[in-house]
């Protein structure tokens, strides 16, 4: 039986951008790469907003997503691929405890040069339409909700289209060579004795023993490094072989809302803000509701990243649920810009997070010949590139891992026993 140098399960954004980065710095290793869905990026990487931010507290998420975005630009400049990258800009409003308490994050973030720039509510309020003063209503104060006092515009965040992203990796790989292989589903790691004796039961546990590769729904596939981009269902393979990478499923939704009215239309198309004359994507005060612009189909796509009392569990085809939207974001969002009144959804959909529970950030090490690349926690594709790297220089045997730009990124630091990575104080 041929052994490859690797197999890459998963062809999401992460399986993808670790095989074009692998093969790119080893042309000559042999990697396959399989999933068990008929097509690239199909799993969670088709449900996301597909946003970005160059903008964290965090000097690891700041690292990981500037160099990724600075490697979109490069992929947009090709001739061949155009990823519609549009810089929308991220509005955060905020009550005045909230900018009180984001304040000294925002001095940090101006010494490191990230630009942004505060606005008055009053002067949202004209722009946007927007209610700043929602507790003067009743239900908003049942509700809990939130004057705006200021807004935060971040002008280096925006969008990309995903579909293009994955076509353009894909695409790369099968020209360097890359094996893919779809309809191929993982059932089990193999763990086999370095030198097997033929004894019943092996890998005894006196016996050396690795990864040897996986058992597919079409046969054994043999590989001296097994790599598991398998997102939410990274664990479903890992717990069998006594390994977790500290991630669990968590189900998020999306709702698509058409700019159907003219006030809607004009919302969308807010002038001012971006060069594109769009609405940035706007996160409201508390709860955090937030909503992109999605242009190309005239609409504002809405969602709200809940935690308790929502179960961490893994669902093969996650459905968005209509009451989140009617009597959770729908009566937050309408609160504030009252555009919204009778506006419903015209599609929706959902996905799972890889949630890295501890501290929300990815994940990425290697075990007994396996390596773990995952748990991106809902970023996943703002960061691929930088991921993708890193996993190659895991694979390779290097300390260090080059980014995109050139910074040089300690590859244990994102690993499980000499983890490294800040706490990001702002989260959506
Ligand atoms: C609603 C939503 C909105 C999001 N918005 C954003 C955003 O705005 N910006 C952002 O950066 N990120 C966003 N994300 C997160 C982002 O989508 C993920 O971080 C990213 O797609 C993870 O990529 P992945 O390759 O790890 O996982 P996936 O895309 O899920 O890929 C995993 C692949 O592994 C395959 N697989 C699994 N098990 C097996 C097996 N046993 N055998 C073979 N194949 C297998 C699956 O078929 C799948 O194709 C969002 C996610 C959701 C759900």
């Amino acid at each position: 039986m041929m052994e490859y140098d690797a197999v890459i399960v998963g062809a999401g954004i992460i399986g993808l951008a670790t095989a074009y980065q692998i093969k790119k710095q080893r042309p000559n290793d042999q990697i396959l790469l399989i999933d068990k869905f008929s097509a690239a990026g199909q799993g969670n990487t088709a449900k996301s907003a597909a946003m970005f931010r160059c903008f964290f507290s965090s000097n690891t998420n700041l690292t990981l997503v500037n160099s990724t975005v600075e490697f979109f630009k490069h992929v947009q400049s090709l001739p061949t691929a155009d990823l519609k990258l549009k810089y929308v800009g991220y509005l955060w409003l905020l009550s005045k405890k909230q900018y009180g308490t984001i304040t000294p994050v925002l001095a940090s973030m101006a010494q490191k040069n990230l630009e942004y720039s505060v606005f008055e509510g009053s002067e949202l309020a004209e722009r946007l339409n927007l209610r700043i003063a929602v507790t003067g209503n009743e239900e908003a104060r049942m509700m809990g909700l939130k004057d705006v006092d200021k807004g935060i515009l971040v002008p280096k965040a925006g969008s990309i289209d995903i579909d293009r992203l994955v076509q353009f990796y894909e695409t790369e790989i099968r020209r360097m060579h890359v094996e893919i292989r779809y309809h191929t589903e993982a059932e089990t790691i193999l763990a086999e004795p370095q030198d097997s004796l033929g004894i019943p039961g092996e890998p005894l546990f006196w016996q050396e023993s690795g990864v040897t590769g996986v058992d597919t729904s079409s046969g054994k596939i043999k590989a001296k490094k097994t790599i598991i981009a398998a997102g939410v269902w990274a664990n479903s393979l890992l717990t069998k072989v006594g390994i977790y990478s500290s991630m669990e499923p968590l189900k998020r939704q999306l709702f698509s809302v058409k700019a159907s009215t003219p006030e809607l239309k004009q919302l969308l198309h807010t002038k001012g803000f971006n060069k594109r004359d769009s609405l940035p994507f706007t996160i409201l005060p508390s709860p955090k509701v937030y909503m992109k612009p999605a242009l190309e189909e005239e609409a504002f796509w809405f969602s709200y990243g809940d935690h308790f009392p929502r179960a961490y569990q893994l669902e093969e085809d996650p459905q968005p649920e209509e009451n989140f939207y009617r009597y959770g974001i729908y009566q937050v969002a309408s609160k504030y810009l009252p555009q919204f009144v009778g506006a419903h959804p015209s599609s929706s959909w959902a996905g799972q997070y890889a949630l890295n529970t501890i501290d929300g950030q990815p994940v990425i090490f290697e075990q007994n010949n396996l390596i773990v690349v995952g748990s991106c926690s809902g970023s996943g594709n703002m960061k691929c590139d930088a991921i993708g790297r890193i996993a190659a220089a895991l694979y390779a045997g290097e300390e260090y891992a080059q980014l995109y730009g050139n910074e040089r990124f300690r590859v244990s630091d994102l690993g499980l026993k000499n983890r490294n990575v800040e706490p990001e104080k702002l989260i959506i």
